[in-house]
């Protein structure tokens, strides 16, 4: 007897099988194919993987070495699944995430338990009641084979998102340039809460009220790196900052620990020294965004060691701090922070070498009172404005030292 997730769909499923009509239910005209569920059996010596659709798509799948990874690429679909959808594992499968991971293409990362061979990879017609289905079975194999197997699949390449051509500045124009990141996207949800509610969702909603807060001044060049519910991987923001020649760059997050009670705002600078072992591990947690998300860092150019960028990113490190003590200060007359508010760690989205670059992790989801503020528009709009005047005192500061010539002659 084949053991499924939804043993419950199952049955349903069956009893409907008589009466159910045999053509698909047509999708809507304009909308994207729907996934509308995905179910695990554990066969012993295999585990099946079958993701059911409302209409046939082309997929295409290749696994991932450290961790060990299976991935399905499809074109643009709907997940219409259950918010706990990929967080328990059966057999060879440990959980699976999904979203869309660039512009038409949707994936699905599965982790697997140990090394496995994609035994078996098929479509099939509706029929019994059941849609359209992609079939996948893993097979356990050693690692030896398992890394040569990565050979035939092609590994995508992450196309650079469609970029908005940045407007030449006029030279008397002196507004500075604040690039806002909300931290993951599409198929990285990121941490989540109790209720659900998910790192990438609250991150964005918080990253577009200070978006429209710093505009509204007047005195910014505001720019998101993500708008919508996308993947970007970690030196594409960095790469993007860069782009819009960013005076500074803030990465919006939220946390998540065992532990119910910690809560708070904290607020991280680049360091390769981390300040304790929370901000290692939030570091360490944080740079796993693209493997999350099916990225193959195989054969990515190490640490730039280049002096110069080393200089350089003194410099901005200072400017960091500084940028990251203001947004303590303010940010602590409007929120509850966590203790040693601004910590250090290695993080990777904060290595522009001459963008001055914090990480601010808005609270945490696994506190209810947090989650509750990270859910909260009144929250968001009250501490938003604390950070529009940290960067206001930030940016106050610099032209008081001269850095800022103001308008040019
Ligand atoms: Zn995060």
């Amino acid at each position: 007897m084949i053991l499924f997730l939804s043993a419950a769909f199952f049955a349903l499923a069956a009893g409907q099988a008589a009466v159910r009509a045999e053509a698909p239910v047509p999708a809507a005209l304009g909308t994207s194919p729907a996934v509308n569920s995905v179910r695990l059996g554990d066969h012993g010596k295999s585990t099946r993987f079958v993701i059911e659709l409302a209409q046939p798509v082309k997929h295409k799948t290749f696994t991932l070495a450290d961790p060990y990874r299976v991935v399905i690429d499809l074109p643009e679909v709907e997940f219409n699944l259950p918010q706990s959808a990929g967080q328990d594992g059966r057999g060879f499968i440990k959980g699976y995430r999904y979203g869309l991971f660039q512009a038409g293409q949707s994936r699905i990362v599965i982790d697997t338990t140990v090394p496995v061979a994609i035994s078996k990879d098929f479509a099939l017609d509706p029929q019994s009641g059941f849609g359209y289905r992609i079939v996948l079975d893993l097979t356990e194999t050693t690692r030896s084979a398992f890394l040569q197997g990565r050979e035939w699949p092609a590994q995508p390449t992450v196309k650079p998102p469609v970029q908005t051509p940045v407007p030449v500045q006029p030279a008397h124009d002196t507004k500075r340039v604040v690039v806002i990141d909300p931290g993951h996207g599409g198929v990285d949800p990121g941490t989540h809460g109790s209720t659900g509610v998910q790192e990438k969702d609250v991150v964005l909603a918080f990253a577009k009220e200070l978006h429209r807060q710093l505009a509204a001044t007047g005195r910014y060049h505001v720019r998101l790196t993500r708008d919508t519910d996308r993947f970007i991987p970690l030196r594409q923001r960095v790469a993007i900052a860069r782009q819009h020649k960013a005076d500074l760059f803030i990465s919006i997050h939220a946390d998540a620990v065992g532990k119910g009670n910690v809560r708070g705002m904290s607020v991280y600078t680049l360091s390769e020294t981390s300040s304790d072992k929370e901000a290692a591990e939030l570091a360490r947690k944080e740079n796993l965004s693209d493997v999350i998300a099916g990225v193959d860092l195989y054969g990515e150019p190490g640490e730039v060691t280049d002096i110069l960028i080393d200089l350089a990113q003194r410099e901005t490190k200072n400017f960091s701090a500084n940028f990251a003590r203001k947004v303590v200060d303010y940010a602590g007359k409007s929120t509850k922070l966590l203790q040693r508010t601004h910590r250090f760690a290695g993080f990777r989205v904060l290595k522009a070498p001459d963008v001055p670059s914090v990480l601010v992790e808005l609270g945490f989801l696994t506190n209810r009172s947090d989650e509750k503020n990270l859910m909260s528009a009144a929250w968001r709009t009250k501490v938003a404005g604390s950070l529009v005047r940290a960067v206001d005192s930030y940016f106050g500061d610099r032209y008081a030292e001269g850095v800022y010539a103001g308008p040019a002659q």
